[in-house]
């Protein structure tokens, strides 16, 4: 799944990564192999949340319809809910705007024992912000700096950061939202908005590849996922995190001795 990393100091181009890639495989391997890493991972919750040691932080970003809720029904299936935390970052309120950015993200950051999932994240910050002028170039810009050391800090301090960039094509959006359209049961995740955010699609690649390769870390990396076909980003985003857990090298805690323990 290195390949897929992205090394810090590269300057990433997304057009030339194929979002449709599938790694050779067919729906029914990948699905098998998903499978049998989200078991591993279901095993590497409970050991982490028992060791309650680490804390992992997982971000989650991509265009709209790019798979961010399905990422998080399908990988994380059969995790403990106890010790899996989502939290997603829409617009932000008045009390929100009223801080620095990174004031509503800090509070959620994760736990000893504790996954969270960002779903969408600071990153907006230099993603929307960016391509809708909401705050002066000025201010934006310097974000990537401190991105990278809020995370750096985050790091320090024992959090193991994973970040996916779900990367679709501008097609396979369109196919989505149709599909949306065509369902009335799926007309409450439309978002007549989200069309003019589609209008920027070329601004958001550009903006998406500038704040990834700014702030992919050899700690704090970024993965861009191919992310058209469902069954494949599912594979790739489970691999990653069942490596990513096991090389955090977690045993569980020593016990006293309970041999003669007799329950009465
Ligand atoms: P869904 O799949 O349900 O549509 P979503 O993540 O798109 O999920 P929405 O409520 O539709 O949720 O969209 C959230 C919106 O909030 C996005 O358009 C996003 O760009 C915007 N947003 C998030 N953070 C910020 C921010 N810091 N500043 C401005 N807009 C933001
Ligand atoms: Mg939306």
């Amino acid at each position: 799944m290195d390949q897929y990393r992205v090394q810090p100091g590269t300057k990433l181009d997304l057009q030339a990564i194929d979002p449709g890639q599938t790694g050779g495989l067919t729906r029914e391997a990948a699905k098998a192999e998903t499978k049998a890493l989200n078991k591993r991972l279901e095993d590497l919750q409970e050991l982490l949340y028992a060791e309650n040691k680490h804390k992992v932080l997982v971000v989650l970003q991509a265009m709209d319809a790019g798979g961010k809720d399905g990422t998080i029904r399908k990988v994380f299936e059969h995790v403990n809910p106890q010790g899996v935390k989502v939290a997603s970052f829409k617009k932000p309120t008045a009390k929100e705007l009223a801080h620095d950015y990174l004031w509503r993200i800090h509070q959620h950051t994760p736990g000893t024992g504790m996954i969270t999932i960002f779903n969408r994240s600071h990153y907006e910050d230099v993603l929307v912000v960016r391509v809708w002028d909401i705050v002066a170039e000025s201010r934006w810009s310097k974000r990537y700096g401190h991105i990278v050391d809020f995370e750096q800090m985050l790091a320090d301090e024992g959090t193991t950061i994973i970040k996916f960039y779900l990367h679709i094509d501008k097609e396979e959006q369109k196919s989505r939202l149709q599909a949306r359209l065509d369902n009335p049961a799926k007309h409450w995740k439309f978002d007549v908005a989200d069309l003019d955010q589609r209008a920027r699609w070329d601004d958001y690649m550009r903006a998406f590849e500038d704040a990834i390769s700014r702030t992919s870390t050899a700690d704090n990396p970024w993965y861009v996922v191919p992310a058209n076909h469902k069954w494949y980003r599912d594979l790739v985003i489970s691999r990653v995190m069942v490596d990513t857990l096991e090389a955090l090298d977690m045993s569980y805690p020593e016990s006293e001795d309970l041999s003669n323990v007799v329950i009465p």
